[in-house]
C-alpha cells in the first residue's frame, strides 16, 4: 500500500484562493442505469457529464454513496457521501472523484425497501460554496493512487425522499480514514 490512500480526516489546510476558478462542474438532470458490482451499486448516467479541474477535462462514470462517510472532517464522520467518479478525458487512468457529504435528515425509516432511483437531479446535489482538493486513491478494490479529490465543505440535504431511503439502506460501507503523510490538503480561500 502507498503513502497516499483515501479517505482521509480533513483537518489542517492550506487556504489557497485562486483554487475556486480550477473547478467548472457541469453536471445536468439525467436518467441513471444502475450496475451491481462487486463493490456495490454503481449509477452510470445516460449522458455526459463533465468536471474541470486544472485545465483536465474529466468525463463522469458513475455516481455511488457511502454511509457514514468516508472522509472525515474534524475527527468525525458524517452521515453519508456522494463520490461522483469522473476520468480524465485524455487519460482514463486518472480519476476526479467529487465527493459530497449528504445530510439525510432526521425522520424516521420510511420502511421503503430502498430502490435504487433511476431519475436523479444531480445539480441539487452540489452544494454552494467552496472545497478541498487533495491527491488521493480509490478507496476500493486495488485503492489505486490516481484520484485527484475535491471535497466539497458544505453537505448537502437531499430533497429525494427515494434518494434518502436508498442510502439509508443500501449505501456502501465506509473505508476507515488513512494517514495524510506527507500530502497537504488545499482549500478554497
Ligand atoms: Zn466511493
Amino acid at each position: 500500500m502507498g503513502e497516499q490512500q483515501s479517505p482521509i480526516n480533513i483537518g489542517r489546510t492550506v487556504a489557497t484562493p485562486d483554487l475556486l476558478d480550477q473547478l467548472e462542474i457541469g453536471w445536468r438532470p439525467d436518467r441513471f442505469t444502475v450496475q451491481e458490482g462487486p463493490e456495490g451499486l454503481r449509477f452510470a448516467p445516460r449522458g455526459t457529464h463533465t468536471a474541470h479541474l486544472s485545465d483536465q477535462v474529466y468525463r463522469l462514470v458513475n455516481l455511488h454513496f457511502h454511509r457514514p462517510s468516508e472522509h472525515w472532517v474534524r475527527g468525525r464522520p458524517m452521515q453519508a457521501e456522494m463520490h461522483a467518479v469522473h476520468l480524465r478525458v485524455d487519460d482514463r487512468l486518472h480519476a476526479c472523484v467529487v465527493a459530497v457529504f449528504l445530510d439525510l435528515g432526521d425522520a424516521p425509516e420510511t420502511g421503503g425497501a430502498g430502490e435504487p432511483p433511476t431519475w436523479i437531479d444531480l445539480p441539487a446535489l452540489l452544494p454552494e460554496g467552496g472545497f478541498h482538493r487533495y491527491e488521493g486513491s480509490l478507496t476500493t478494490g486495488e485503492f489505486t493512487e490516481n484520484v485527484s479529490w475535491v471535497v466539497m465543505r458544505e453537505a448537502v440535504t437531499v430533497a429525494d425522499e427515494g434518494l434518502r431511503a436508498f442510502v439509508r439502506s443500501r449505501a456502501d460501507h465506509a473505508r476507515p480514514v488513512q494517514p495524510l503523510n506527507r500530502r497537504f490538503v488545499l482549500t478554497t480561500g
